[in-house]
């Protein structure tokens, strides 16, 4: 009495099944569904595929297991042993998720979801259903994932640190090729992949700002290195030296300006010229220093002279412009700089 083989009670999730019995009788019947591929497999290797359809099993449809049956004399008259799987060839979501590191070995933390189908069941069975023993849908998203990740931590360590976070569409793009051929090789489609989540560590993120800028990831680990041994030098007992010492990268440094003495307006704040005698801005004068007439003998002595050059009398106090503090002689009413009250 011929028996029926097929895939009953197929959930939404399900991928792979094994149909339970390895027992098949010439004349069976095996009825494969739309989306689904029934596989033989025996000693280790997939022969035979039936796409979706109702087979009576011969030795017409079964050729190439067949052809290895046929060493045993009276094969086609007597039950034979083959394993059946059934495999959706609907598309399915699988999540990734792992550590590896970039180019520099900056750690990388990613998660993600990848979209995949089974593209050529003698293949996937093959190398990963039978191949693997992976019969179950749990055991072979398990698989994928593993399979997934390790693919990925290899890919990314080609990576720098800027390409991963910098340009993350560009590099999954590549990422994606790979990845889509790795897939290939097991007999499945890789339909696209999305990295959901993508990290380093806090220190990395720090020099990630400076990579981004250039400067090499060598030179930013050299950086720190100096600004490390800096921090334990002015936290050392007794070390002045080194306390405060802010690294700063070669690029960021700006080139130290001329060494120029500048004179700075009174009346505006403006920087001048040294040899300016008038403001550039505002037009007051710069060079005021008005001499300072010796009450006693009619001197002009230089401003600030606290004696008279000439008689040696005290001179007054000098006073000072509260509005633009340039040095206005006693008595006077006005400031001949800016022109201000003075008393
Ligand atoms: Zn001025
Ligand atoms: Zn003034
Ligand atoms: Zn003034």
């Amino acid at each position: 009495m011929p028996k029926v083989i097929e895939w009953v009670g197929v959930k939404e999730s399900d991928i792979v099944w094994k149909y339970p019995s390895e027992e098949i009788t010439w004349g069976d019947v095996l009825i494969v569904h739309e989306y689904e591929a029934a596989v033989f497999f025996r000693d280790g290797k997939a022969y035979d595929v039936f796409k979706a359809g109702r087979h009576v099993l011969t030795t017409a449809n079964l050729p190439l297991l067949t052809k290895i049956l046929s060493k045993i004399a009276g094969y086609d008259k007597v039950p034979f042993r083959a394993s059946i799987f059934f495999i959706s060839l609907k598309q399915f979501q699988g999540k990734f998720g792992a550590q590896g590191q970039t180019k520099e070995l900056a750690p990388l933390k990613f998660f993600g979801s990848f979209w995949f189908r089974a593209e050529d069941p003698n293949l996937f069975v093959n190398e990963v259903v039978g191949g693997q023993g992976v019969y179950t849908t749990e055991n072979l998203q398990n698989f994928l994932r593993g399979y997934l990740n390790e693919k990925l931590i290899d890919t990314l360590s080609q990576y720098s640190l800027a390409d991963v976070y910098g340009k993350l569409d560009e590099t999954s793009l590549l990422v994606k090729n790979v990845l889509f051929d790795a897939f290939s090789r097991i007999g499945l489609e890789l339909i696209d992949l999305k990295f959901e989540g993508i990290d380093t560590t806090p220190e990395w993120r720090d020099r990630l700002f400076y990579i981004r800028t250039g400067v090499s990831a060598a030179e930013v680990l050299r950086m720190q290195t100096v600004e490390k041994t800096a921090e334990s030098l002015s936290k050392s007992p007794g070390a002045a030296v080194g306390a405060g010492i802010a690294v700063i990268p070669p690029l960021f440094q700006q080139p130290a300006a001329p060494a120029q003495a500048m004179v700075i307006c009174p009346k505006c704040g403006f920087q001048n010229p040294q040899t300016a005698k008038f403001c550039n801005n505002c037009g007051a004068p710069l060079q005021i220093a008005p001499g300072i007439n010796c009450p006693k003998c009619g001197t002009l002595n230089p401003a600030g002279a606290r004696f008279c050059i000439n008689c040696g009398n005290q001179l007054q106090s000098i006073n000072k412009c509260p509005q633009c503090k340039a040095d206005v002689q006693p008595g006077a009413r006005f400031c001949p700089n800016c022109g201000a009250k003075l008393m």
